[in-house]
């Protein structure tokens, strides 16, 4: 005991600094104060690592730890590959097979960021962690088409608790990109062709993931309007046209959500690849919105060492560019001075900043949760929500619908409807729990590709669920591939319901508006044996109805996710009274659509060529509107199984604008109005916008005045020159519609004129 206490005083003699008095026992005295003083530190008390504090500001936080990096950890911040085996690499260590992977510093306790894809649950790609399933929501145009910002949330926070029970701390969502064109692949993993309507929602769906300490994405920054050839499309926009519909529906999601990262696009915008482009992400994104977050790459986009310089803070998916930009050349680009200290500095600090914000640092976000962490069942009921409110009755002739106990024989056709339902392909592809119902192998490319590109159809067939729900009736099934015979079975019934579908994948367009596979011609076959057919749609955005007029019943139901079946089922049989919207107008042919054809599968990859965005702001309904042609169904439309009746609208104008009116169901039937408030004319231009909407749930009988307070952003131009908003005083046209083009009632409000910021409540907090 005495040799160990005479070893301690020697080595604390050798230990402490001279400037401590000598002699004993002042000396010992203020060593043992300091030893106590640093106590707490030690047994982890006091925060050791400042960084740790949560009353600090995230800023503050990212930059305390920022300025603890060495020079190589800060650039290991900055690039990283896929998260996944690929292309004969094996899956990088500590990565838990997903899209993207950015390793820790165990140094400083920074976690690794485990990116998962995408807006529609916790993908699996080709199968990376072997039968790893989630709840897969519908396709994003059906959640749009509920129009409702809370089941935006709701399914957004269910993404969120699985990525996080899953071990991710990143998610890939956020889809916001505008539907310019029927044809996109990815339309139905974004919310539509209106800015206010996307924006919205995709904000309230970033929000719900990140209320989970999961970082969200908003994607892809800007204009990725079309998949062929994306990678060398250079899309071009009058920039104020851009500021008042693509990019505004950015500002509306980064406003609500405050996504933690911003994923530029594959290709050009206006001559600079989208992630390369010093306009759109120093100009725009971070000096006049003031974002903090950090933008990271989509998977291949990066193209030189300079995007740095240009905005870029972060390359993901690294094999698949030519060369890891941000690793070793981003290194020598610093030690020469081609990007600054200074940016490479900002580049990590808005990386913590967001990992700091959304709280990455603070309680168990990361490490994979204790299995049966999800309830399964709850997250089911979310994603049949999405799907039910989702689903638009687009025609209902001599009310066939819903099927009541009255019909006794019912045939049901085509689209696999006795398994399941389809969904759509790409980097948003979810493997359902327990597996697909069925998979058809669509097949290119090597395994990885075929394992990518293949039709899952989700496990909840809508045949069976029509079963249950219709006891008293015989509900048959003919598989549709030979149109004569499935004709003959609807010959038999009282009703026939017709399943047509359309697979879409991601960097695949479709060539054209119509069904694959014959599907139309099975259609007139069964509408031509029975005029009482119901057509559901399961397709990935509008299609062309060359049979709508011999039809009685149409149904949008998108890709309808994990319980679309007895979503689908519900709405058929008026267990569901159906509230769904279109958030994208159905054209009457590609003629009416802005542009030509697209480049053929086989053009040369990388060769440049540029698209004009020629229709502006002017999408979609707008542009029907500003050139007064008639699409086959407007944005906005869909019927119920109740009439809604408008009356008493009031404006109130001056320097701000809110809008009410008060609605009410006029039939027996409980059912949700979608309250669409159009401004005509504005910003001083020909046409309507939508300037609000709100979602009521009305009983029978039941009225309400629904009140809609405007963003005057919906109501300027964006002025080039000053860089503002410029909101034209005035009388302005206002109306209440049953969709786009159609109103219900009108008024006329006054104006002050006003001028507005452009980054006007984008700065993330
Ligand atoms: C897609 C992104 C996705 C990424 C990672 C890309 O091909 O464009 O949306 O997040 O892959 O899978």
């Amino acid at each position: 005991m005495r040799r160990h206490l005479r070893r301690f005083r020697q080595r604390l003699d050798q230990a402490l600094p001279s400037a401590l008095p000598e002699g004993f026992p002042l000396r010992y005295l203020l060593a043992s104060l300091l030893l106590v003083a640093l106590l707490p530190a030690l047994l982890g008390e006091v925060p050791a690592q400042p960084w740790r504090d949560p009353q600090l500001s995230p800023d503050e936080r990212a930059r305390l730890l920022e300025a603890k990096l060495t020079p190589d950890e800060r650039i290991a911040l900055l690039h990283g590959p896929m998260g996944t085996a690929f292309a004969g690499k094996p899956k990088p260590p500590g990565a838990l097979g997903s899209a993207g992977y950015i390793p820790g510093i165990a140094r400083l306790g920074i976690p690794a960021l485990q990116e998962t894809d995408a807006s529609l649950g916790i993908a699996n790609p080709a199968d990376a962690r072997p039968g790893d399933g989630a709840t897969a929501l519908p396709a994003s145009l059906a959640l749009a088409a509920s129009f409702n910002p809370r089941l935006a949330f709701d399914s957004g926070a269910m993404i969120g608790r699985e990525a996080r029970a899953k071990g991710f701390n990143v998610l890939l969502a956020g889809g916001v990109n505008l539907a310019r064109d029927p044809r996109n692949g990815r339309n139905f993993e974004y919310l539509g062709e209106d800015a206010l309507l996307a924006g919205t929602l995709a904000g309230e769906s970033i929000r719900g993931i990140q209320s989970e300490r999961v970082i969200s994405t908003v994607k892809h920054f800007s204009l990725n309007a079309q998949e062929s050839r994306r990678e060398s499309v250079d899309a071009r926009i009058d920039e104020a046209a851009h500021r008042e519909s693509d990019l505004l529906a950015f500002q509306f999601a980064i406003e609500r959500g405050r996504p933690g990262a911003v994923m530029c696009g594959y290709n050009l915008v206006n001559g600079a690849h989208a992630c390369g482009n010093d306009h759109l992400l120093n100009r725009v994104l971070k000096r006049d919105w003031g974002y903090r977050g950090w933008v990271m790459s989509d998977w291949g986009a990066v193209h030189s060492v300079d995007d740095a310089t240009h905005g870029l803070d972060q390359e993901s998916g690294e094999q698949l560019d030519a060369e890891v930009f941000f690793g070793a050349p981003l290194k020598a680009a610093v030690e020469s001075g081609r990007v600054t200290r200074e940016r490479v500095g900002d580049m990590a600090r808005r990386v913590l900043r967001s990992m700091f914000a959304v709280g990455l640092f603070d309680g168990a976000s990361t490490g994979a949760a204790p299995a049966g962490a999800i309830d399964r069942a709850a997250h089911a009921r979310i994603a049949r929500n999405v799907a039910a409110e989702g689903i638009v009755l687009l025609a209902n002739r001599a009310g066939l619908l819903p099927l009541g106990a009255e019909r006794k024989r019912i045939a049901v056709i085509g689209a696999h409807a006795d398994v399941g339902v389809i969904s759509g392909g790409g980097s948003s592809q979810v493997l359902p729990w327990g597996g697909p119902a069925a998979v058809v192998p669509v097949g290119q490319g090597d395994s990885w590709m075929q394992a990518w590109s293949r039709i899952v159809y989700h496990p909840s067939s809508p045949f069976r669920a029509l079963r249950e729900r219709l006891p008293g009736a015989s509900v048959v099934f003919d598989n549709g591939r030979y149109p004569a015979q499935a004709a003959a079975l609807a010959r038999t019934a009282d009703v026939a319901v017709v399943f047509v579908e359309q697979w879409m994948i991601e960097a695949i367009d479709a060539p054209d508006l119509s069904l694959p596979d014959g599907q139309d011609a099975l259609v007139e076959a069964v509408a031509a044996a029975n005029p009482n057919t119901v057509v559901v749609l399961e397709t990935g955005g509008p299609i062309a109805l060359p049979w709508r007029d011999r039809v009685g019943a149409i149904v949008a139901a998108w890709y309808a996710g994990a319980e679309g079946g007895a979503a689908i089922a519900d709405v058929l049989t008026g267990a569901v009274n159906p509230s769904g919207r279109l958030p994208v107008s159905f054209p009457d042919g590609l003629a009416q659509t802005p542009r030509g054809p697209l480049p053929p599968p086989d053009a040369p990859a990388g060769a440049r060529f540029t698209v004009d965005y020629s229709e502006g702001a002017d999408v979609g309904y707008r542009r029907h509107a500003a050139l007064g042609t008639r699409p086959l169904f407007a944005f906005g439309h869909g019927l119920s199984y109740t009439r809604f009746g408008y009356d008493g609208p009031r404006a109130e104008g001056g320097d701000r604008l809110a809008v009410s009116v008060e609605v009410s169901n006029l039939g027996t039937r409980a059912g949700s109005e979608v309250v669409q408030v159009y401004a005509l004319d504005a910003g001083g231009r020909r046409g309507r916008r939508l300037v609000g909407f709100d979602k009521v749930a009305l009983a029978p009988g039941e009225r309400r005045r629904v009140r809609i307070e405007v963003d005057p952003r919906l109501l300027a131009r964006f002025d080039v020159a000053r860089g503002d908003w410029l909101l034209p005083g005035g009388e302005l046209g206002i109306a209440v519609g049953r969709d786009a083009l159609t109103d219900i009632l009108t008024t006329r409000v006054r104006l002050d004129e006003r001028r507005l910021p452009a980054g006007e409540g984008v700065a993330a907090r």
